[in-house]
């Protein structure tokens, strides 16, 4: 066999030997190009990049290449505290970059961050905003709901959101069931806890995704992986099995298909 040709086929089957993973939820402008090209490599192949503030919105749209990398645009809790202005300035960015993003996120509540009544109430409403906005732009949400599962759901209910990612999830069993009867995704951490694998077994593994959420809970979106096998171990599967299929619910559920407008 001649050398190219050699060199080819030991690539490709290199590659059909790597167990593709999704990485539902993570923050890739805090981390540096070669952590992400690393990650890539190493087989996550599907990343979804969460904006939180203003300037990480413009550098996640920068980063998409829609390839691997698929970017979501919106302002997390601990950033709501933001003027009119700049709520509107990133609505109006994300409704210009609609082809270019695959969800609304990060948004959400967290009641551990403040006690502060005008801060939480700010959290509400840049939540509610951005619900609005995923709804007028068919987009799924990705939501962080800390010490606010309850508050988070009746949100979702009431604006009757049809596609949330619950990222990081941390609620019970019983929260988890009433998200699944809606049709939305439990997203795991790459944290084991007794309460998680519970959540894990209760529901349908087409309602489960992994996420690493780096840098803030894993280091990179390589530590999916842990998240990969802690939903397989609760659920008596195999590491390649679950990985396959979280690969295929976070392609399904972000609508990442052959289809997706490349640009
Ligand atoms: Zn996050």
């Amino acid at each position: 066999m001649p050398q190219k040709e050699q060199t080819l086929a030991i690539s490709s089957a290199k590659e059909a030997s790597i167990t593709r993973m999704a990485d539902a939820h993570c923050h890739l402008d805090m981390l540096s190009a070669e952590e992400i090209s690393n990650a890539i490599k190493s087989g996550v192949r599907v990343i979804i990049t969460n904006g939180v503030d203003t300037k990480s919105n413009m550098a996640t749209l920068k980063l998409a290449d829609n390839i691997n990398i698929f970017a979501a645009v919106g302002i997390d809790p601990e950033h709501s505290n933001i003027s009119g202005e700049e709520l509107e300035f990133n609505i109006h960015l994300a409704e210009s970059n609609r082809q270019h993003i695959v969800a609304i996120g990060e948004i959400g509540l967290d009641n551990k961050i403040t006690a502060d009544a005008n801060l939480l109430k700010r959290q509400r409403e840049v939540l509610d905003r951005f619900l609005d906005l995923a709804v007028s732009l068919n987009l799924p949400v990705s939501v962080h709901a800390r010490n606010a599962v309850e508050d988070v759901l009746l949100m979702l209910e009431e604006k009757n959101i049809a596609k949330a990612h619950l990222h990081f999830f941390e609620g019970n069993a019983e929260q988890a069931k009433r998200a699944e009867r809606r049709g939305y995704m439990i997203s795991i951490p790459p944290f084991k806890s007794s309460r998680r694998d519970r959540v894990i077994k209760d529901v349908a593994i087409d309602n489960i995704l992994a996420e690493s959420d780096a840098p803030a809970a894993g280091t990179s979106p390589l530590d999916v992986k842990k998240s990969i096998e802690i939903i397989a171990s609760a659920k008596g599967m195999s590491f390649e099995k679950a990985a396959e299929v979280l690969f295929y619910n976070t392609r399904k559920f972000f609508g990442i298909d052959a289809g997706f407008v490349r640009h």
